[in-house]
């Protein structure tokens, strides 16, 4: 399969890796816009969250306060943003992965989310909640 992550796990391609056990790996993001950027991935190729199956995601998000906390040693951030980019055009390699991302003064992204407070009403957020809602009756992992 043509896929960097299946083949940075497979060892076809190089990488830093800073983690692994027997269903998850990680390693540093080549492009390390933050220093300590990391990336982590299930070995299982898994195109992104729409796919994921409960148990691969409690395997991969079980690492998280682990490697967080080590990052956080390891550099004092100021903080750390946990992010995962799915489907297009956000994501950009097709196999799930999270961004552990340190944050660092004056590091040039954003600090927080747009912050719509006070713009819309109850109805609209009883709506979005509807939504939701009628969705998850319809779905089973
Ligand atoms: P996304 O846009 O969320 O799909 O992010 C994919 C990430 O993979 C980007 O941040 C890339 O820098 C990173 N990436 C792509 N190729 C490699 C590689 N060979 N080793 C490490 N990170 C990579
Ligand atoms: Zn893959």
């Amino acid at each position: 399969m043509d896929c960097i992550f299946c083949n940075i796990r497979a060892g076809k391609i190089p990488s830093y890796k800073v983690y692994e056990d027997d269903n998850v790996l990680a390693f540093l993001d080549i492009t390390q816009g933050t220093k300590g950027h990391t990336l982590i991935i299930p070995k299982k190729h898994v195109k992104n969250v729409y796919e994921l199956d409960e148990q691969t995601a409690m395997n991969i998000f079980k690492v998280v306060p682990r490697l967080a906390k080590a990052i956080n040693k390891a550099f004092s951030p100021i903080g750390l943003n946990i992010i995962s980019n799915n489907d297009q055009p956000l994501q950009s390699v097709f196999h799930f992965h999270i961004h552990l991302i340190p944050r660092y003064e004056d590091d040039g992204m954003e600090l927080s989310t747009i912050n719509n407070y006070g713009k819309f009403n109850s109805e609209y957020f009883n709506n979005l909640v509807n939504s939701i809602k009628k969705e998850l009756e319809h779905s089973a992992i």
